[in-house]
Protein backbone atom coordinates (compact mmCIF):
# COMPACT_ATOMS: atom_id res chain seq x y z
CA UNK A 1 0.00 0.00 0.00
CA UNK A 2 1.37 3.65 -0.94
CA UNK A 3 1.84 6.15 1.79
CA UNK A 4 -0.79 8.58 2.36
CA UNK A 5 -3.73 6.17 2.29
CA UNK A 6 -7.17 7.81 3.63
CA UNK A 7 -8.36 5.56 6.46
CA UNK A 8 -10.93 5.39 8.29
CA UNK A 9 -11.33 3.72 11.46
CA UNK A 10 -14.60 2.99 13.34
CA UNK A 11 -14.85 2.86 17.55
CA UNK A 12 -11.26 4.19 17.57
CA UNK A 13 -11.65 6.27 20.74
CA UNK A 14 -9.22 3.96 23.06
CA UNK A 15 -8.50 0.20 23.26
CA UNK A 16 -7.69 -1.34 20.18
CA UNK A 17 -9.29 1.17 17.72
CA UNK A 18 -6.85 3.75 19.04
CA UNK A 19 -3.78 2.02 18.87
CA UNK A 20 -4.83 0.75 14.93
CA UNK A 21 -4.76 4.81 14.23
CA UNK A 22 -1.76 5.56 16.28
CA UNK A 23 0.01 2.64 14.01
CA UNK A 24 -1.67 3.89 10.99
CA UNK A 25 -0.77 7.81 11.22
CA UNK A 26 2.88 6.08 11.85
CA UNK A 27 3.00 4.65 8.49
CA UNK A 28 1.87 7.57 7.05
CA UNK A 29 -1.64 7.29 6.46
CA UNK A 30 -4.37 10.36 6.99
CA UNK A 31 -6.13 8.83 9.17
CA UNK A 32 -9.77 9.92 10.20
CA UNK A 33 -10.11 8.78 14.36
CA UNK A 34 -13.89 8.13 14.44
CA UNK A 35 -16.12 7.51 17.76
CA UNK A 36 -19.93 7.94 18.94
CA UNK A 37 -18.55 11.37 20.79
CA UNK A 38 -17.33 13.55 18.72
CA UNK A 39 -15.00 14.99 21.66
CA UNK A 40 -13.46 12.25 22.67
CA UNK A 41 -12.49 11.50 18.45
CA UNK A 42 -11.05 15.00 18.85
CA UNK A 43 -9.28 14.32 21.66
CA UNK A 44 -7.61 11.52 20.73
CA UNK A 45 -6.61 12.83 17.44
CA UNK A 46 -5.08 15.64 19.13
CA UNK A 47 -3.17 13.19 21.01
CA UNK A 48 -2.20 11.61 18.16
CA UNK A 49 -1.21 14.90 16.08
CA UNK A 50 0.81 15.99 18.89
CA UNK A 51 2.87 12.43 17.95
CA UNK A 52 3.24 13.72 14.55
CA UNK A 53 0.61 12.04 12.47
CA UNK A 54 -2.28 13.38 10.41
CA UNK A 55 -5.55 12.06 12.26
CA UNK A 56 -8.78 14.18 12.19
CA UNK A 57 -11.69 13.47 14.53
CA UNK A 58 -14.45 12.83 13.38
CA UNK A 59 -18.21 11.35 15.04
CA UNK A 60 -19.47 8.20 13.83
CA UNK A 61 -21.88 6.05 15.82
CA UNK A 62 -21.95 3.18 13.64
CA UNK A 63 -25.88 2.18 15.02
CA UNK A 64 -27.15 5.21 13.55
CA UNK A 65 -27.90 6.24 9.71
CA UNK A 66 -27.83 9.61 9.80
CA UNK A 67 -24.46 9.94 11.90
CA UNK A 68 -23.06 7.47 9.00
CA UNK A 69 -24.17 9.27 6.14
CA UNK A 70 -22.83 12.65 7.52
CA UNK A 71 -19.41 10.90 7.99
CA UNK A 72 -20.13 9.83 4.41
CA UNK A 73 -20.53 13.43 3.07
CA UNK A 74 -17.61 14.95 4.97
CA UNK A 75 -15.08 12.25 3.71
CA UNK A 76 -16.43 12.90 0.00
CA UNK A 77 -16.07 16.34 0.54
CA UNK A 78 -13.12 16.53 2.21
CA UNK A 79 -11.10 13.73 -0.17
CA UNK A 80 -13.18 12.03 -2.13
CA UNK A 81 -12.14 9.04 -1.63
CA UNK A 82 -11.82 6.66 0.93
CA UNK A 83 -8.97 3.64 0.71
CA UNK A 84 -9.02 1.37 4.31
CA UNK A 85 -11.78 0.82 6.49
CA UNK A 86 -11.24 -0.50 9.79
CA UNK A 87 -14.99 -1.41 11.51
CA UNK A 88 -13.56 -1.98 14.54
CA UNK A 89 -16.23 -0.85 17.20
CA UNK A 90 -18.13 -3.32 18.54
CA UNK A 91 -18.17 -5.17 22.28
CA UNK A 92 -20.88 -6.54 24.25
CA UNK A 93 -18.69 -9.93 25.40
CA UNK A 94 -21.18 -11.52 27.56
CA UNK A 95 -19.08 -14.24 29.12
CA UNK A 96 -22.00 -14.79 32.00
CA UNK A 97 -24.79 -14.95 29.53
CA UNK A 98 -26.32 -18.24 28.10
CA UNK A 99 -28.24 -18.71 24.53
CA UNK A 100 -31.50 -19.79 26.73
CA UNK A 101 -31.89 -17.02 29.35
CA UNK A 102 -29.67 -13.97 27.65
CA UNK A 103 -32.28 -10.91 27.27
CA UNK A 104 -33.63 -10.50 23.44
CA UNK A 105 -32.80 -6.73 23.74
CA UNK A 106 -29.36 -7.78 24.33
CA UNK A 107 -28.75 -10.02 21.88
CA UNK A 108 -30.54 -7.03 19.32
CA UNK A 109 -28.18 -4.35 20.75
CA UNK A 110 -25.10 -7.16 20.45
CA UNK A 111 -25.67 -8.02 16.74
CA UNK A 112 -26.43 -4.11 15.93
CA UNK A 113 -23.09 -2.79 16.69
CA UNK A 114 -20.92 -5.74 16.03
CA UNK A 115 -22.49 -6.79 12.51
CA UNK A 116 -24.78 -4.51 11.59
CA UNK A 117 -23.20 -1.14 12.25
CA UNK A 118 -20.32 -2.87 10.36
CA UNK A 119 -22.26 -3.57 7.16
CA UNK A 120 -24.09 -0.43 7.31
CA UNK A 121 -20.61 1.66 7.58
CA UNK A 122 -19.38 -0.72 4.36
CA UNK A 123 -22.46 0.03 2.19
CA UNK A 124 -22.42 3.72 3.17
CA UNK A 125 -18.70 3.58 1.89
CA UNK A 126 -18.82 1.59 -0.56
CA UNK A 127 -19.02 4.16 -3.30
CA UNK A 128 -15.97 5.91 -1.79
CA UNK A 129 -14.35 2.98 -1.30
CA UNK A 130 -14.77 1.86 -5.19
CA UNK A 131 -12.89 5.36 -5.57
CA UNK A 132 -9.50 4.04 -4.21
CA UNK A 133 -7.24 1.96 -6.69
CA UNK A 134 -5.97 -0.02 -3.27
CA UNK A 135 -9.31 -0.26 -1.13
CA UNK A 136 -9.13 -2.18 2.07
CA UNK A 137 -11.99 -3.34 4.42
CA UNK A 138 -11.12 -4.60 7.50
CA UNK A 139 -14.00 -6.29 9.58
CA UNK A 140 -12.45 -6.76 13.42
CA UNK A 141 -13.95 -10.19 14.50
CA UNK A 142 -13.28 -12.67 17.38
CA UNK A 143 -12.21 -16.43 17.61
CA UNK A 144 -15.37 -16.47 19.76
CA UNK A 145 -17.08 -16.80 16.90
CA UNK A 146 -15.12 -19.43 15.07
CA UNK A 147 -16.31 -23.28 14.90
CA UNK A 148 -12.91 -24.57 14.97
CA UNK A 149 -11.18 -22.27 18.01
CA UNK A 150 -8.03 -22.43 19.81
CA UNK A 151 -6.53 -21.34 23.38
CA UNK A 152 -10.24 -21.50 24.51
CA UNK A 153 -11.89 -19.11 22.66
CA UNK A 154 -14.19 -20.67 20.16
CA UNK A 155 -18.34 -21.30 19.81
CA UNK A 156 -17.75 -24.98 20.81
CA UNK A 157 -14.47 -23.98 23.50
CA UNK A 158 -16.34 -21.46 25.08
CA UNK A 159 -19.63 -23.68 26.17
CA UNK A 160 -22.68 -21.93 26.35
CA UNK A 161 -20.60 -18.61 27.75
CA UNK A 162 -20.82 -15.48 25.66
CA UNK A 163 -23.98 -16.10 23.39
CA UNK A 164 -24.84 -13.06 21.32
CA UNK A 165 -20.68 -11.90 20.89
CA UNK A 166 -19.88 -14.85 19.68
CA UNK A 167 -22.88 -15.03 17.53
CA UNK A 168 -22.53 -11.24 16.39
CA UNK A 169 -18.88 -12.27 15.24
CA UNK A 170 -19.94 -15.15 13.64
CA UNK A 171 -21.49 -13.20 11.33
CA UNK A 172 -19.51 -11.02 11.06
CA UNK A 173 -17.02 -13.14 9.80
CA UNK A 174 -19.41 -14.63 7.80
CA UNK A 175 -20.46 -11.38 5.92
CA UNK A 176 -16.60 -10.67 5.29
CA UNK A 177 -16.94 -14.08 2.92
CA UNK A 178 -20.27 -12.88 1.30
CA UNK A 179 -18.82 -9.08 0.55
CA UNK A 180 -14.85 -10.31 -0.38
CA UNK A 181 -16.70 -12.81 -2.86
CA UNK A 182 -18.53 -9.66 -4.70
CA UNK A 183 -15.68 -7.32 -4.65
CA UNK A 184 -13.52 -10.41 -5.97
CA UNK A 185 -12.26 -8.93 -9.30
CA UNK A 186 -12.25 -5.04 -7.62
CA UNK A 187 -9.70 -2.97 -6.79
CA UNK A 188 -10.98 -3.83 -3.09
CA UNK A 189 -9.52 -6.33 -0.61
CA UNK A 190 -12.21 -7.69 2.11
CA UNK A 191 -10.85 -9.25 5.28
CA UNK A 192 -11.64 -10.29 8.65
CA UNK A 193 -9.45 -10.10 11.74
CA UNK A 194 -8.92 -11.69 15.02
CA UNK A 195 -6.76 -9.33 17.24
CA UNK A 196 -6.54 -12.00 19.86
CA UNK A 197 -6.94 -11.78 23.43
CA UNK A 198 -5.78 -8.43 23.98
CA UNK A 199 -5.89 -5.94 26.95
CA UNK A 200 -8.12 -3.17 26.69
CA UNK A 201 -9.14 -3.66 30.20
CA UNK A 202 -7.48 -3.25 33.08
CA UNK A 203 -6.02 -6.37 34.53
CA UNK A 204 -5.92 -8.57 31.25
CA UNK A 205 -2.98 -8.28 30.94
CA UNK A 206 -2.16 -9.86 34.97
CA UNK A 207 -4.47 -12.45 32.75
CA UNK A 208 -2.45 -13.66 29.88
CA UNK A 209 -3.79 -10.90 27.38
CA UNK A 210 -1.35 -9.66 25.59
CA UNK A 211 -0.31 -5.46 24.69
CA UNK A 212 -2.44 -3.95 22.82
CA UNK A 213 0.30 -2.88 20.03
CA UNK A 214 0.17 -6.49 19.32
CA UNK A 215 -3.56 -6.77 18.49
CA UNK A 216 -3.67 -4.03 17.24
CA UNK A 217 -0.38 -5.01 14.48
CA UNK A 218 -2.80 -7.61 13.67
CA UNK A 219 -5.50 -5.49 12.15
CA UNK A 220 -3.05 -3.42 10.23
CA UNK A 221 -1.57 -6.33 8.82
CA UNK A 222 -4.57 -6.60 6.97
CA UNK A 223 -5.56 -3.02 6.22
CA UNK A 224 -2.30 -2.04 4.24
CA UNK A 225 -1.66 -5.57 2.29
CA UNK A 226 -0.13 -4.87 -0.95
CA UNK A 227 -2.68 -5.19 -4.37
CA UNK A 228 -2.06 -9.36 -4.73
CA UNK A 229 -2.92 -9.48 -1.19
CA UNK A 230 -5.68 -11.88 0.16
CA UNK A 231 -9.31 -11.09 0.32
CA UNK A 232 -11.72 -13.33 2.53
CA UNK A 233 -9.72 -14.84 4.98
CA UNK A 234 -9.77 -14.66 8.37
CA UNK A 235 -6.40 -13.80 10.20
CA UNK A 236 -3.86 -13.26 12.86
CA UNK A 237 -0.92 -11.89 12.85
CA UNK A 238 -0.73 -12.32 9.07
CA UNK A 239 -1.17 -16.09 9.75
CA UNK A 240 -5.12 -18.06 8.51
CA UNK A 241 -7.22 -18.79 10.80
CA UNK A 242 -9.77 -21.44 11.08
CA UNK A 243 -13.03 -20.57 11.59
P1 LIG B 1 -13.15 -1.46 23.68
O1 LIG B 1 -11.91 -1.03 24.37
O2 LIG B 1 -14.33 -1.86 24.50
O3 LIG B 1 -13.59 -0.33 22.63
C1 LIG B 1 -14.74 -0.51 21.87
C2 LIG B 1 -14.91 0.71 21.03
O4 LIG B 1 -16.10 0.54 20.24
C3 LIG B 1 -15.08 2.00 21.86
O5 LIG B 1 -14.40 3.04 21.22
C4 LIG B 1 -16.58 2.22 21.80
O6 LIG B 1 -16.96 3.57 21.96
C5 LIG B 1 -16.84 1.75 20.37
N1 LIG B 1 -18.26 1.61 20.07
C6 LIG B 1 -19.18 0.84 20.68
N2 LIG B 1 -20.39 1.02 20.11
C7 LIG B 1 -20.22 1.93 19.12
C8 LIG B 1 -21.07 2.56 18.19
N3 LIG B 1 -22.38 2.29 18.14
N4 LIG B 1 -20.55 3.43 17.30
C9 LIG B 1 -19.24 3.72 17.32
N5 LIG B 1 -18.37 3.20 18.20
C10 LIG B 1 -18.87 2.31 19.09
O7 LIG B 1 -12.89 -2.72 22.72
P2 LIG B 1 -11.53 -3.36 22.18
O8 LIG B 1 -11.10 -4.39 23.16
O9 LIG B 1 -10.61 -2.30 21.76
O10 LIG B 1 -12.09 -4.14 20.92
C11 LIG B 1 -12.14 -3.57 19.64
C12 LIG B 1 -12.70 -4.61 18.68
O11 LIG B 1 -11.89 -5.80 18.78
C13 LIG B 1 -14.13 -5.05 19.02
O12 LIG B 1 -14.84 -5.28 17.84
C14 LIG B 1 -13.91 -6.36 19.78
O13 LIG B 1 -15.03 -7.22 19.71
C15 LIG B 1 -12.71 -6.92 19.02
N6 LIG B 1 -11.93 -7.93 19.78
C16 LIG B 1 -11.33 -7.56 20.94
C17 LIG B 1 -10.60 -8.52 21.65
C18 LIG B 1 -9.90 -8.16 22.94
O14 LIG B 1 -9.36 -9.09 23.59
N7 LIG B 1 -9.84 -6.90 23.34
C19 LIG B 1 -10.48 -9.82 21.16
C20 LIG B 1 -11.12 -10.15 19.96
C21 LIG B 1 -11.85 -9.18 19.28
P3 LIG B 1 -17.34 4.21 23.40
O15 LIG B 1 -16.03 4.58 24.06
O16 LIG B 1 -18.18 5.39 23.06
O17 LIG B 1 -18.08 3.15 24.17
Amino acid sequence: MNDKSIALVTGANRGIGLEVCRQLARRGSVVLLSARDLAKATAAAAELTQQGGTVHGIALDVSDDKSVAAAVRWIESKFGRLDVLVNNAGGNFDIANQASTVAMDYVRETLEMNLIGAWRVTQAMLPLLRQSEHGRIVNVSSQAGAFDGAGGFGLQLMGGAAPAYAVSKTALTALTVKLAAELRGSNILVNVVCPGWTATCPGAVEQGARPVAEGAGSVVWAAMLPDDGPTGGFFRDGQPLRW
